[in-house]
Parts: C-alpha cells; structure tokens; sequence
C-alpha cells in the first residue's frame, strides 16, 4: 500500500513535470547556416537550440566544415540555410558526413531560404574559378523587405510540419512578428523617399536586395567580378568610371576588408559605411529589422538629400 503510494505520487510529479516542459522546445534542435536564418527561427520557435555555422565577421561563401559543427548537424531536426548556391563550397561536404536523415535533400528538414524567393539577376555569377558560383541568382536575399516574409512564412509552415505539437503557438508567433514587419516596412519606405536615386560604391551584391528596394543604385562594385577581392588594376580603373561621381558613399560588410574602400574613399573623399551584412549578437543588429534599420538610418545620414555630381 505504502508503495503503491509512492509511486502513485511519483507518478503524478513526472506526470506534471512533464506537462509543465512540454511548452519548452529545447529538444529541438536547430541548425543554421547563417545568423540571419537563427535570428529567424527563434522568433518563432525562442526555447529551441540553435547551432550558427557563420557570423557576420565572416564571409557566407566560404567556411570550414569543422567537427562541431558536423556534431551539430547530425543531431539537428532542421538545418535553414540560403541554398541557391552560396553554401555550395561547404554545405554538401557538411550534410554528407554529418549522415542525418532528417535534414538530407528533399526531406522537410532542410530549408533553404532562396526556394521561398525571387532572386534577383541570375546567371549573374557563373564561372567558379572567377569567383563565387550563384547560377539561380542573388543568394542575398535576407534584407530584402518584400521577400523576407514569404521566407518567413514558409519557415514557419515548415516548423509546424516538423512540431505539430507546437504549431499553433508558432503560427501566432509568425503572424505578431509579420505585424511588426510591415509596421518596420512602411518606415522604411518613408526614408526610402529621401535616398531615391541615390548611387553607392558596393564590395559585392550583399545589400543588393535592400538598395534595389530603396531605389538606391549600385552600379560601380569594388569586385572586378562577383567573390573576386578587388584588385589594385580594377581599383584605378574605377577612378574613371564615369558613374563614379554620381556615388553618395562606399558601402562595405563587416566582414570585409577595408582597404580597397578607404584607398578609394582617400582619393574621392567619399564616405566609407560599414554594416554588418547580417545580424550580429548585440542590438539593435540583432535582427533583422534591427539591421535593416540601421542600413536605412545610417544611409539617409549619409545621403538623404545630399546631390552628388560633377557638375
Ligand atoms: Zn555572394
């Protein structure tokens, strides 16, 4: 009898123990290729664990496939990258040693971003030995204002699929976080109007899809070609560029090196931005309305209003 309630009540304390964790989803196990897919997620699943294969100090296009993060991926039930090429240097090699049958092509656990979206100029980067391969199209696609939900929601479907349990709760996180996005976007599209026609200098097409949507131009880039380092020959070249003057700013990531920009910032006098390419782990870049909201503030800082010309 005195056993018999024992167990009784131990039974009933793992039973509560157990409802009282079941909200918690830290037995899910995200895997992301770069932080802006895990800042992403966590809007919607924020109790699961994350692994980020990449920061914003280094360079998406090229990374290792160190032992961690083989460890993390065999044990994650999503792996959410961009896909359209831009991890096609170490993505592969990743999910190929890794084994997991979760997150192998074709299954529901692998997410790419970039099947979600419209990628901008393709064919644009073609041939491997000059430079990066992105065939469909602009991989960059996380700061753009337009594309970012339709990602989101197919994420968020995506998650539901996988936690079922949990899907009501990430529905609802998904439609608050979509709210905000459009409240940030119509924000953004009232400095939009000061930066119009604008031109910047780029180091590759990182903030493409932002500058497009901000009806900022880009049309002289540091790279001689996509994912090529600039070099010293292109770099004078550039200095008789005639669209060269029209530029309001050299805007560069984080992760890049900024010599090329201040040794043409120093003989053109224009300014050199720098913003992270994606979010980082302090605010206001830690997402990615924060982020873009900095791009925007600091350009119209910059630009806004500005004309800039030979005349
Ligand atoms: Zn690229």
């Amino acid at each position: 009898m005195g056993i018999d309630m024992r167990f009784g009540q131990w039974f009933l304390i793992a039973f509560l123990f157990g409802l009282a964790s079941m909200p918690a989803r830290a037995d899910f196990e995200v895997f992301a290729c770069e932080p802006e897919w895990t800042s992403l997620v966590r809007e919607f699943m924020p109790d699961a664990r994350f692994t980020t294969a990449t920061s914003y100090l280094q360079d998406p296009h090229y990374i290792e496939a160190r032992p961690s993060l083989i460890a993390a991926m065999r044990r994650a039930d999503i792996a959410v990258c961009t896909g359209a090429s831009l991890e096609a240097g170490w993505l592969p090699t990743l999910l190929q040693r890794a084994g997991n049958p979760k997150i192998q092509s074709g299954r529901p656990g692998l997410f790419f971003a970039a099947d979600h979206a419209r990628l901008h100029a393709p064919h644009e980067h073609v041939d491997r030995s000059m430079g990066d391969v992105h065939p469909e199209g602009n991989p960059h696609v996380h700061l753009s204002p337009d594309q970012l939900p339709r990602i989101a929601e197919a994420l968020a479907d995506r998650l539901g699929e996988l936690r079922p349990d949990a899907a009501t709760d990430i529905q609802a996180r998904y439609i608050k976080w979509r709210v905000r996005w459009n409240n940030h976007r119509a924000e953004w599209q009232e400095k939009a109007k000061g930066l119009q026609g604008q031109a910047v200098v780029i180091q590759h097409t990182s903030f493409g899809y932002l500058l497009r949507w901000l009806g900022v131009e880009a049309t002289i880039d540091l790279e001689p070609k996509p994912g090529l380092p600039p070099s010293a020959s292109h770099l004078s070249e550039l200095l008789s560029e005639p669209g060269l003057d029209a530029a309001g700013a050299i805007l560069i990531a984080s992760h890049q090196d900024r010599q090329p920009a201040e040794w043409l910032a120093k003989r053109t006098g224009k300014p050199v931005l720098v913003f992270p390419g994606t979010v980082t782990d302090e605010a206001p870049t830690e997402t990615l309305a924060g982020l873009i909201t900095t791009i925007v503030n600091g350009l119209e800082e910059t630009m806004a209003g500005a004309s800039y010309g030979s005349l």
